[in-house]
């Protein structure tokens, strides 16, 4: 029986895609983001000990409270936003779920969604599902940054929602205050509600600070901000992630999460909640990956690929534009299956498809296996 498809354009994901090219062909997996080492070993041996104590069976439908609480204490701590565990705070399925409950709870048929293109792929199908028009607006090449005049210009009557990536995927650029102070004129005294997908709040670098919508009471207000325990511990299989929201928005986001995934893995929940009261773990983590990024780029020198700025994420952009013209990616493949090294062609994030012949890098692995990738890459 064939079904009419509610997703016509949507094919494989490319990072589903780029993954399987690189374990059929042997490649180094520098595509899709996961790190290549493991989280911390606490965790692990504290899910064992949880799931022997009994804790096996449905949590709370919002999340394990005491782990909803760490959330609260975190950012109390981080940013001096006190949130309420109860009512802002609800502990989901990764942050891909966040998004899909997010948006799906806002978007009406006919409402307009503003995302910034390169897009990471996990918004416009959830958009299309609930009936919205996506609105894309070009980030600036080679620096990604957006232009605020062109989100003005855009707002309209029926925009519902802007969707913000920081740090950004798959260009590793970061919003800076004068990114907030634009955002902050832009949306006061209009009904624009905000989706701020943080899954990389952590990983910022040289000195910069995430400019977390958390932060700021005027945007929080209207926000819906995700995030994800997988980039932070290194456990992006474990899939557990959140959102925080005003109660009312969060009431909203639950009547879909709870009929989506209803909640998510028990004991799992339980050991991020102990690790979160005792680890300031994250704390460390930009300094952590700002020496992988330098690390591979130093390796990198030699090589005739040119490295973008990055400022964020554990992704590393390099143009190629010096080596061939060939489209990003069939590039993307015939590094992959001819040299080994398997990336993610950014062509694929834009709605127009457009070839900037940049291809991303995940610098999330161990030194070993980033030198070896780099020597291959010197060569080509
Ligand atoms: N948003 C962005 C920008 C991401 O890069 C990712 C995953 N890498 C997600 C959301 C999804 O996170 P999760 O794996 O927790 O669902
Ligand atoms: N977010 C990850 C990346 O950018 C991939 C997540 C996924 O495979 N769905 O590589």
């Amino acid at each position: 029986m064939h079904i009419p498809s509610k997703l016509p354009d949507v094919g494989t994901t490319i990072f589903a895609v780029m993954s399987a090219l690189a374990n059929e062909h042997s490649a180094i997996n520098l595509s899709q983001g996961f790190p290549d080492f493991s989280c911390p070993e606490e965790l692990i041996e504290s899910v064992h000990r949880f799931m022997r104590e009994g804790y096996n069976q449905y949590p709370p439908m919002s999340g394990v409270p005491q782990l909803r609480q760490a959330i609260a204490d975190k950012y109390a701590s981080l940013y001096q936003t006190a949130l309420d565990a109860d009512t802002e705070v609800t502990v989901t399925s990764g942050a891909t779920e966040a998004l899909f409950c997010a948006i799906t709870a806002l978007v009406n048929p006919g409402d307009e969604v503003i995302i910034f293109d390169p897009a990471y792929d996990a918004y416009e199908p959830v958009i299309q599902l609930s009936g919205g028009i996506t609105r894309r607006i070009k980030l600036s090449y080679p620096d990604y940054a957006i232009d605020w005049h062109q989100v003005k210009a855009c707002i309209n009557a029926k925009t519902r929602l802007i969707i913000l990536n920081n740090p950004h995927n798959p260009t590793g650029s970061i919003l800076t205050s004068h990114d907030i102070q634009n955002l902050q004129a832009l949306v006061s005294n209009t009904p624009v509600f905000l989706l701020a997908d943080e899954v990389y709040e952590h990983i910022v670098f040289d000195g910069s600070q995430h400019q977390s919508l958390l932060r700021f009471e005027d945007l929080r207000a209207r926000s819906f901000v995700v995030s994800s325990f997988g980039k932070t511990y290194h456990m992006t299989g474990w899939k557990i992630g959140y959102c925080i929201a005003p109660p009312d928005m969060s009431a909203e986001f639950r009547k879909i999460h709870q009929f989506n995934t209803f909640t998510t893995c028990t004991p799992m929940q339980y050991a991020l909640a102990e690790f979160l009261q005792y680890s300031g773990y994250y704390r460390s983590l930009g300094e952590f990956y700002q020496n992988k990024r330098n690390h591979f780029l130093a390796r990198m020198k030699s090589s005739r690929f040119k490295a973008l700025p990055c400022h964020g994420t554990y992704f590393q952009l390099m143009s190629y534009a010096d080596i061939t013209d060939q489209h990003d990616i069939e590039f993307a493949r015939k590094l992959t299956t001819e040299s080994g090294i398997a990336s993610i062609p950014v062509s694929v994030f834009y709605g127009d498809g457009c070839d900037e012949k940049v291809l991303r890098f995940c610098f999330a692995k161990d030194t070993e296996t980033l030198d070896k990738a780099a020597e291959i890459l010197c060569k080509i």
